[in-house]
């Protein structure tokens, strides 16, 4: 039988069964790809829609005054959660138009300085394409590796700065996996030597602290669409004292944003991004630890019916609502068939025809079968425990299921060391 059509019995099978109170298919258990807004984000927007919907640029008129004073307000809920000022909150379209910012912009104010970047090999696409980028423009680009719990080294860090280091972009939490770098000791160490330093703190912004003076940050990049708020619009810190930090603008126009993206604001977006940062500081600490206790819990769930499960990420330093796992000796297609009325995020990432392994999970060292059998739970504010007991309780039962089914497996269990099976060529 093929995984299809294994994968399709075992839907249908299983949709038969009543569902439990409080719990709705689909069901959304992926929120590092992106979350619902909250509808107290939404209220907030609304007005700037039809009643105030003036430009923020319009100088001489109150629909503009009350547009200003709006996104004003927005960049003091901004700041006040990561401990800038709102001088330094540049608004922009999101985090990757505020990666590309922050790290071409560096790479071009500081050129004459120096032409190299450090930079690690799990971060996002939004920085490791734009740092290729700037590669085939003549820039220097180191990409740390990480350790198996996917921390990166001080000591390679240290080791990869030279005199023509101008810029360290490391993320602070990872959308794979949920480890959090030592973000304070790097920023330690870039101050000392006069690197200016990135970090991409999309995941890490509003679920746990970050404050940009205590950890010697100089350039951060965030998004609403995130942290239940609305999709295209972030934001980019950029240091204006202890360095004052120079970008090279991306976008050309008017000169909005002290110049370094013109543009006219996206006024509704960015009052729900500042409501959102609003709420997220307010309930940080609440919501932390209940995702916590959820996502410890789901991982109890699966250790204790289930063999041969691991945990990707050093779980340490993790993001709350992050649970990444593989499950060996399943074949990942046949896994996300068997739940597929629930939204998680595998291993795999679909480029054009082909199913590739993640490149996070690869830089971890897990081998190519285990990364596609691996699956990223994202759970986020809306996310209950009736919801994780289902979604817990539905993947074990098509764990079983597909390792009944698994010779691989049947030979483990019967002690046979797979790696001294010399397989057929085919
Ligand atoms: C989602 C995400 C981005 C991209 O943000 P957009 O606002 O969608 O452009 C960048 N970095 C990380 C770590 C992310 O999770």
């Amino acid at each position: 039988m093929s995984a299809q059509a294994f994968g399709t019995d075992l839907i249908v099978a299983e949709s038969k069964t009543p569902l439990p109170e409080g719990v709705h298919l689909p069901l959304y258990m992926d929120n590092h790809a992106t979350t619902s807004m909250d509808p107290r984000v939404l209220e907030a927007m609304l007005p700037y829609f039809t009643g105030v919907y003036g430009n923020a640029a319009s100088r001489n008129h109150a629909f503009g005054w009350e547009a200003e004073a709006a996104v004003e307000k927005a960049r003091e809920q901004i700041a006040k959660l990561i401990g800038a000022t709102a001088k330094e909150i540049i608004f922009t379209s999101g985090a990757t138009e505020s990666n590309n910012l922050a790290i071409k912009g560096v790479a071009q104010m500081y050129k004459e300085r120096g032409n190299h970047i450090i930079t690690q090999a799990t971060e996002h696409k939004a920085v490791l394409d734009t740092c290729k980028r700037l590669e085939k423009e003549g820039f220097e680009v180191t990409y740390l590796q990480v350790q198996p719990d996917g921390l990166i080294s001080l000591d390679d860090l240290k080791a990869a700065m030279t005199d023509k280091t101008i810029l360290v972009s490391i993320m602070y939490a990872n959308n794979e996996i949920g480890v959090i770098q030592p973000i304070a000791e790097i920023g330690k160490l870039c101050h000392e030597k006069n690197v200016i330093f990135h970090t991409d703190g999309v995941q890490a912004v509003g679920k746990v602290p970050v404050n940009v003076q205590a950890e010697n940050i100089d350039l951060l990049s965030l998004t609403a669409h995130k942290i239940y708020g609305p999709k295209g619009v972030g934001a980019l810190y950029v240091r204006r004292r202890n360095p004052r930090v120079q970008l090279t603008e991306q976008i050309n126009g008017g000169g909005h944003e002290r110049g370094m993206r013109s543009g006219t604001l996206n006024v509704p977006g960015i009052v729900g991004l500042g409501k959102a940062c609003e709420i997220a500081g307010e309930e940080m600490e609440a919501e932390s630890k209940r995702l916590t206790e959820l996502r410890d819990y789901m991982k109890a769930k699966f250790e204790n019916a289930l063999d041969y499960v691991h945990v990707n990420g050093n779980m340490d330093h993790h993001l709350p609502g992050n649970l990444n796992m593989s499950f060996v000796y399943v074949e990942g297609e046949s896994l996300l068939m068997g739940i597929n009325d629930i939204a998680v995020s595998s291993g795999s990432a679909c480029t054009s025809a082909t199913l590739e392994p993640s490149y996070v999970l690869k830089a971890l060292g897990l081998g190519d079968d285990v990364a596609h059998s691996s699956i990223r739970f994202g759970l986020g504010r809306f996310n209950t425990k009736a919801e994780v007991d289902y979604v817990a309780d539905k993947l074990i039962t098509t764990v079983i299921k597909l390792r009944e089914l698994s010779p691989l497996y049947e030979m483990v269990k019967e002690g046979i060391d797979l790696s001294k099976i010399e397989w057929a060529a085919h």
